[in-house]
């Protein structure tokens, strides 16, 4: 196990053993040369703008044919098809891009939503993103890496929430390499805290950080790592070199894009892209998860597990962000959220509280699927109990910081069930057979059943009196509807299921 280590001034401490640790990351080109295509990766800029020039003022007609297909095929659209929905100007048409791509989302999602929680576990880094608060040069921010028996105390409150999945985060640094990550890994999972009738644990952990070799991540993999995330930022080459300067690591282009292909390899089977608008034109950045979902397709049988699309946020010391060229509007994030639902059908999308409530309330019926909730994003808020938010101890400031219970009331009162369910991942419902699954409808009944039954936990255990009246209330309608959904003896089950849990029971599911 890692000691605690002190680690103010660290940056003035390490550096002939920190730059060493830095050049050994990269010494590997076949790390990532070996999934190219003569030498070329799949972002071709040229062919990119030039799809998006020459599908200009398409008919609605086409337009149409293009929203038809996604809802019929659930397969992931040509790239000049959604060039074309990128064309498209008539706002009417844009509504019906919007309602399609809602239609999407509750074919195979469902009105579920599921939630989770980030954890940061430390903000020390080598990089030196310009948009970022955590990176190296800037020296107003207070550098923690959390102890494991920190990272414990924070995983037992977010547990004590009622949150069930995880989102760890970590800088870049020989101190929260991946045998820290692995610690921090094994430490949240044995958490198990008491709850008003049964306990809190944490039952999925997904993983965003740096970049890692096959064999770290195959030690991850073992541990039970959930989704490995890393955003590519930005696909636009040249963009992407200016704002990840090149005497760091980060500012590698292809050892980042082709990480994903190194977590499949690796039998990692969620993986997560994702962009941070803002830095570049948000059309090209939709062809660019396109191109990146059907690579990931086409060289492995499995596209990504979920896209997110963080929006770029205030962050302290950053004047990056204020002067960012290509901030993108609540209208156009509208049609970016819509346009990578209906063209990446099955996968998960994820908004953070990055975003304020009400565009949250806006783009969540365009097809999202994961969100958080009492997110705190300081390096140990969660149990040292700061209430706010502090800029110099956070990566960049939240747009929202309800808690968890207010968050659980308010999308039940839009008619949502959050799901706590992880039974997929563990009866090994991921990678290519969630995606099957996903894709014929199946998994639907699957999951529907489960978030019922964790929903229930979570209103038992957790809820405040007010969410859970709310909350029992979508559970009533989920009931009636699975009652013509399923075989008798499967409601029955559930029935008898939902009693034992009343009972004080605990992770049951189907
Ligand atoms: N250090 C890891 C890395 O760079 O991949 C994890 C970073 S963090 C948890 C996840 C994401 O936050 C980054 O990949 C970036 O997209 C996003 N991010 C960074 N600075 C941001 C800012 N100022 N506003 C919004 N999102 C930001
Ligand atoms: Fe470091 Fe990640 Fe921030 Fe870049 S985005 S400076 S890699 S923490």
């Amino acid at each position: 196990m890692i000691q605690a280590i002190a680690v103010e001034n660290w940056l003035d401490n390490l550096p002939p053993r920190l730059k060493e640790w830095m050049e050994s990351r990269l010494t590997k080109d076949d790390d990532y040369t070996r999934y190219m295509k003569d030498g070329r990766d799949f972002i071709d800029e040229h062919e990119i703008w030039k799809l998006i020039k020459e599908n200009r003022d398409p008919t609605p007609q086409k337009v149409r044919s293009i929203i038809d297909k996604a809802l019929s095929s659930k397969e992931c659209l040509e790239p000049e098809e959604t060039a074309t929905l990128l064309n498209v100007k008539d706002e009417n048409l844009w509504k019906e891009i919007f309602e399609a791509a809602g239609e999407v989302k509750r074919e195979v999602y469902d009105n579920r939503i599921v939630t989770f929680a980030p954890l940061y576990c430390s903000n020390l880094c080598v990089n030196n993103c310009l948009y970022c608060a955590f990176r190296r040069d800037n020296k107003v921010v207070k550098r923690r890496r959390l102890t494991l028996d920190e990272v414990r105390r924070e995983a037992e409150r977010l547990a004590g929430m009622g949150h069930k999945r995880l989102i760890t985060s970590y800088g870049e640094h020989p101190l929260s390499d991946a045998n820290y990550i692995a610690d921090t890994l094994r430490v949240i999972y044995s958490v198990k805290v008491k709850a008003k009738k049964g306990w809190g644990e944490i039952r999925r952990v997904n993983v965003n950080a740096a970049p890692m070799t096959i064999d770290e991540l195959e030690m991850l993999k073992e541990i039970g790592i959930g989704t490995f995330q890393v955003f590519q930022e930005t696909y636009h080459h040249e963009t992407y070199y200016s704002v990840h300067p090149p005497d760091t690591i980060k500012g590698n282009y292809h050892w980042r894009l082709y990480c994903m292909h190194r977590a499949l390899e690796a039998g990692v089977d969620d993986v997560g892209i994702g962009v941070l608008l803002g830095l570049y034109d948000w059309r090209f950045e939709v062809m660019g998860l396109l191109m990146h979902s059907r690579d990931l397709e086409e060289q492995f049988g499995v596209g990504p597990h979920t896209i997110s699309f963080p929006r770029l946020r205030p962050a302290a010391n950053t004047p990056f962000v204020q002067n960012a060229k290509y901030k993108v509007s609540d209208e156009d994030f509208k049609k970016f959220i819509a346009v990578v639902r209906l063209s990446v059908p099955y996968t998960g999308m994820i908004l953070t509280a990055r975003e304020p409530e009400h565009v949250r309330r806006e783009v969540l019926p365009l097809g999202i699927t994961q969100t958080d909730f009492g997110s705190r994003i300081g390096i140990g808020s969660y149990s040292e109990c700061y209430t706010g938010q502090e800029a110099e101890r956070q990566q960049f400031l939240l747009g929202d910081t309800r808690e968890l219970d207010e968050g659980i009331r308010w999308l039940a009162e839009m008619g949502y069930i959050v799901s706590f369910c992880t039974a997929g991942y563990r009866c090994g419902r991921t990678g290519e057979r969630i995606m099957k699954l996903l894709k014929t409808g199946k998994e639907r009944i699957f999951c529907k059943l489960n978030a019922i039954l964790t929903y229930k936990e979570y209103l038992e255990d957790f809820a405040s009196e007010e969410t859970k009246k709310a909350g029992e209330e979508v559970i009533r309608k989920e009931l009636e509807e699975v009652k013509e959904l399923v075989p008798k003896r499967v409601y029955e089950k559930l029935l008898e299921y939902l009693k034992r849990i009343e009972n004080g029971e605990r992770d049951i599911y189907f």
